[in-house]
């Protein structure tokens, strides 16, 4: 059951927002409209484990499916002490959306334990692994739902998660999950893949805005497995990286921010302050600095309205998801700002697990290239067809994505029409 709602900031009604905005654009069917208010399923999960200390604890997990009318459901885990059923369930109708956008045979999904990573020995954390795996299993796998990483997990948890589902099924199963390590069907290109599909919707959106990209100065908020390498990428593609900030400092530099020299220092010291090739600047003024490009690429609900009114780029790419409040939405609108959602903006990373899932069904490697440039395609395509709706609608890209998700899911299930 969708949980109930008091608050405007609520994950799930946020998404119920967007959707029902999306609905009312686009005329969607009545019936389904209301069947996407509802995820498909919501488990809820006890997870007891032995701890170091001999003692056991109990945690608790969710996997939520919102849609899988499109493809079996596909979204992260993540272990987080703020994990509740709220949030899993808004981000799995969000992945709905994302692999619709993207033009994905998948469904949404998302799963998560509510637990402090930070706390747990690596022992700890395979039992938990495992033991949640095991609770979660009657959803799970190649057909049904196929999970990834997201917050405080990584390819590890994936390996544990496809061993542990292999050993209770009795066959190995490596399209069970997505961002595994190579050594066990992963696939080449999928490590800076989310970067790489914000780098074409930058390209695309500096071309709709009619700005070049070369000269062109980007602030970049995060710097971590995406805010990280679009450093790299973005300083390749010509631009000028004049300030980055992360949880420990903002820092800044007219000239441009060399990124192999920052990552060397955030290896050596575990964040960006104190980078000498750079001046300190406190992360509030940093929105506000003179520039082309903005990308959020940390938290959500970065940009408020007060940060919206600051702004002066005019262009914001949004890596992270939900980095900009619905409040600062018309903000945004009524200063010119070209806004690329993030459902759209950082889709290059669930379409990197979709090859990864189709190479361990074929059992066939694809090469690096060609993971590359199917990437791009997919990503083009996608920022193309939102682009379309936008303009056929008159709105905003993020209204468009929506309403062009909405759209596409809504096909799918008048196709398949209603069982019994
Ligand atoms: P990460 O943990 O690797 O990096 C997060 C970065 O944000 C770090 O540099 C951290 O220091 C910084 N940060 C944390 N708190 C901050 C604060 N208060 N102010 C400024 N910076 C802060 O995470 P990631 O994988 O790079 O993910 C970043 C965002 O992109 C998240 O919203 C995530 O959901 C989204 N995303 C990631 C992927 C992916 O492939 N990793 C795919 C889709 C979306």
């Amino acid at each position: 059951m969708p949980p109930s709602h008091s608050s405007a900031t609520d994950p799930w009604e946020a998404v119920l927002e967007r959707l029902d905005d999306a609905a009312k654009l686009t005329a969607v069917d009545p019936d389904i409209h209301r069947m996407l208010r509802r995820p498909q399923r919501v488990l809820e999960v006890s997870i007891p484990i032995r701890m170091d200390d001999g003692r056991v604890a109990v945690f608790t997990g969710w996997r939520v499916h919102h849609d899988t009318t499109r493809g079996p459901a596909k979204g992260g885990i993540r272990f987080h002490p703020d994990v509740d059923a709220h949030e899993v369930t808004a981000l799995a109708a969000n992945m709905t959306f994302k692999t619709a956008v993207a033009n994905l045979p998948f469904g949404g999904a998302k799963g998560g334990v509510r637990c402090d990573p930070r706390l747990l020995s690596l022992g700890e954390l395979e039992r938990l692994t495992r033991r949640y795996t095991i609770e979660i299993s009657p959803l799970l796998g190649p057909d049904k739902d196929v999970p990834a990483p997201d917050v405080n997990t990584d390819g590890r948890v994936m390996a544990w998660l496809m061993d542990t589902l292999s050993m209770i099924r009795g066959e190995l199963l490596t399209a069970s999950v997505t961002g595994k390590p190579l050594a066990v069907g992963g696939t080449l290109g999928h490590a800076g893949a989310t970067s790489s599909g914000v780098l074409v919707c930058v390209r695309a959106a500096f071309n709709a805005v009619g700005r070049p990209l070369v000269g062109s100065r980007a602030i970049i908020q995060g710097f971590g497995k995406v805010g990280g390498p679009l450093a790299f990428l973005l300083s390749s593609a010509g631009m000028r990286v004049i300030a980055v900030s992360d949880v420990t400092g903002a820092v800044h530099n007219p000239g441009g921010i060399d990124a192999f020299a920052l990552s060397d220092h955030v290896a050596a010291t575990g964040g960006v302050a104190g980078f000498d090739m750079a001046d300190p600047i406190d992360e509030r003024d940093m929105w506000a600095l003179e520039c082309e490009l903005i990308v959020p690429a940390a938290l959500d609900g970065a940009i408020d309205a007060d940060v919206a009114s600051r702004i002066k780029a005019g262009v914001i790419v949004e890596a992270a998801n939900g980095p900009t409040l619905p409040e600062a939405d018309p903000v945004l609108d009524e200063r010119g700002v070209f806004v690329v959602p993030d459902i759209l903006a950082n889709a290059g990373g669930v379409t990197a697990s979709y090859f990864e899932w189709a190479q361990s069904r074929q059992g066939y490697a694809w090469d690096e290239e060609t993971v590359a440039t199917r990437l791009r395609s997919t990503m083009e395509t996608a920022f193309e067809a939102v682009w379309a709706k936008a303009t056929n609608l008159n709105v905003s890209l993020r209204r468009a994505a929506f309403a062009l998700a909405v759209n596409r899911v809504a096909d799918a299930i008048a196709a398949r029409g209603l069982f019994p």
